[in-house]
């Protein structure tokens, strides 16, 4: 069966909670998150190198025509990208790979990569959302309007995502857990497991 490692994406609206569930499921060594690239100023939470690899809307532009990047967004007035060289090394090395984006992104990435997982991690209700997001204090009101505002765009993207987890209050372990079980019944998948089924039925 399958040893690859399995491309996740998670998106969700600002104040699901991502940031808390990934950081969960990075406590298992063969998950690995894609530190995107980004043209948006650090914010006061923000390491760069870590969070993100922050460049100028210029260097942005550059690394978009040499085809650096597997899939990129404008949102709320700043690029956000993935670069494509560190994913494909870390599948090839058997990771599981998250990617925490946005919906245009994730859209590109399912095209780019059709045995990609898109799950949507999703607030308990619109109140939880709002709320999470207010309550993180890093950003300005006139940002967390624009934030409140592409997250109801974002809501009509749900459709194409295969999965659908929601971050209860307080219960980010559990969120996680759920997600730990999709990537794991995924990898029983027939159409990740061509080789195996060749070379066991085809010899028959
Ligand atoms: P933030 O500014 O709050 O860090 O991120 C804003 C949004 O951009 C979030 O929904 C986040 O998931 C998304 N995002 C972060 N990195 C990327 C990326 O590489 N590509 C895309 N398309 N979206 C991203």
């Amino acid at each position: 069966m399958t040893n690859k490692g399995s491309l996740i994406v998670i998106s969700g609206p600002a104040g699901s909670g991502k940031g808390t569930v990934v950081r969960l499921l990075l406590q298992d060594e063969s998950y690995k998150v894609s530190i995107s690239t980004t043209s948006r100023q650090p914010r006061a939470d923000d390491i760069p190198g870590v969070t993100y690899n922050f460049v100028s809307s210029e260097e942005f532009l550059e690394m978009i025509t040499k085809g650096e990047l597997a899939e990129f967004a404008e949102y709320v007035g700043n690029f956000y990208g993935t670069p494509i060289k560190s994913v494909e090394e870390l599948l090839k090395s058997g990771k599981n790979v998250i990617l925490e984006i946005e919906t245009q992104g994730a859209l590109q990435i399912k095209s780019r990569f059709p045995e990609a997982i898109l799950i949507w991690l999703s607030p308990p209700d619109y109140e939880t959302l709002e709320a999470r997001l207010r309550g993180r204090g890093t950003n300005t009101d006139e940002d967390i309007n624009r934030r409140l505002t592409a997250a109801k765009r974002e809501m009509q993207f749900i459709p194409y995502y295969d999965y659908i987890v929601v971050n209860e209050k307080g219960l980010a372990n559990e969120a996680a857990e759920k997600i730990r079980e999709i990537v794991n019944v995924d990898k029983m998948s027939t159409s990740l497991n061509k080789g195996f089924l060749k070379s066991f039925y085809n010899n028959k």
